[in-house]
């Protein structure tokens, strides 16, 4: 039975997070049940674009920080790796990404390596469900153990982004677009995200929950929340499950678990250890407006595509706040989107509503908006 922490930590103080991530790592064995002398340790954040911290869209520096003390301390040699989000995964990008998260602070104080080369392998999966073979940064191979880093997050597209969202910045940087393209549905999406979990195995997650991130998450669309919370567990899906139940959503009518339960992933008995689950939920956590991923998928897929269509919101560039820097036209997994007259405008003939473009814009300006008949059930609470 996979055990989940919950830990309370008050903020990004380093010894008092120090704190909370030993007090979560305790029922579970300890930082030494993970970590052997001389294991080479893939720590692995979200740093999915260059923000600061404080805008919670990235794992805290501090909570690495954390964890790169507490792995050499077992005698572990951290190194981070990630790639974020499409065209950014080059040298300047990297430069940026890393200066711009606090993260090249944390290396400068602790001398632990940032990993900023692009190159990938192709890892064959015979046992993946939708991919036999995924490319991955070619920094997990080196990796004997994983430790995953996500933040606790919405998601526009999965509702929630946590420890199994969390193993896709390991596909590097323009491949991820790749995949949405192939993947348009929000089913196999996640189905292919557990196939690289699979791959990618991670021996533990440890999520920062102390400033999450509601709203349009998972970057600028969103909003910073306290919650004050450290999670821990080797077991993703028990963690995200934690997760979900503590910010009020229903695991069950995601995407992402009924991709874990045709695999026997789940649901499972959970071993909860720390702060009581009912203690630390928040009852009025915001979601994302765009919340298809929450209604299962059944019955004629022609109609559901027509009906997601319509019923989801369309990606909508703001005129006076994009700077037309083309991000979002180079992460567009379907050529949707065209910079004209200085404003990026979307084909909605083209756009599968992967918000890969609401993801990477670094000025806020992608809004999405609901078609008249999606207000109107909206407005009924109908959806
Ligand atoms: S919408 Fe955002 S990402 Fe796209 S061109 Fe404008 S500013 Fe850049
Ligand atoms: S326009 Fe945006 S939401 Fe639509 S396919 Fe392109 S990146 Fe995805």
């Amino acid at each position: 039975m996979p055990t989940v922490s919950i830990v309370r930590c008050g903020r990004y103080d380093l010894s008092e997070v120090r704190r909370a991530v030993e007090a979560a790592l305790a029922p579970l064995g300890g930082i030494r049940a993970f970590v052997r002398p001389g294991a080479r340790v893939l720590l692995k954040p979200n740093l999915l674009i260059p923000a600061a911290p404080e805008r919670a869209i990235t794992t805290h520096p501090a909570v690495v920080e954390a964890l790169i003390g507490l792995v050499r301390e077992a005698g572990g040699e951290p190194f981070i790796a990630d790639s974020p989000a499409g065209p950014l995964h080059n040298p300047v990008g990297m430069a940026a990404l890393y200066r711009k998260t606090g993260m090249a602070e944390v290396a400068g104080r602790t001398g632990v390596v940032l990993r900023r080369e692009a190159d990938s392998l192709q890892v064959p999966t015979p046992e993946g469900a939708l991919l036999k073979r995924i490319d991955l940064l070619k920094a997990w191979k080196e990796a004997d153990v994983i430790i995953s880093l996500p933040k606790l997050k919405t998601h526009n597209l999965t509702l929630v982004s946590g420890a199994l969202k969390n193993t896709f910045g390991l596909v590097p940087g323009l491949t991820k677009p790749g995949y949405h393209s192939k993947l348009a549905d929000v089913d196999q999406f996640c189905d292919m995200l557990l196939d690289v979990v699979a791959c990618v195995r991670p021996a533990l997650t440890v999520m920062d929950g102390v400033l999450a991130l509601e709203g349009d998450g998972p970057s600028t669309g969103g909003v910073p929340r306290p919650l004050g919370l450290i999670l821990a567990s080797p077991d993703p899906v028990a963690l995200d499950e934690v997760m979900c139940r503590l910010i009020g959503v229903d695991p069950g009518s995601l995407a992402l678990f009924r991709a874990a339960e045709r695999r026997g992933w789940w649901p499972a008995d959970i071993a909860l250890a720390g702060v009581p689950l009912e203690e630390a939920a928040v009852r009025d956590f915001r979601l994302p407006a765009a919340r298809r991923a929450a209604r299962p998928m059944r019955g004629r897929r022609w109609l559901l595509r027509l009906v997601t269509r319509s019923l989801t919101p369309r990606p909508v560039p703001r005129r006076g706040r994009c700077t037309a820097c083309g991000d979002c036209v180079r992460m567009c997994p379907r050529g949707a989107i065209a910079i004209a007259g200085r404003t990026a405008v979307v084909d909605d003939g083209l756009c599968i509503r992967c918000y890969c473009c609401h993801e990477i814009c670094p000025e806020a300006a992608v809004d999405l908006r609901f078609s008249p008949a999606g207000r109107l059930l909206r407005l009924a609470g109908l959806m």
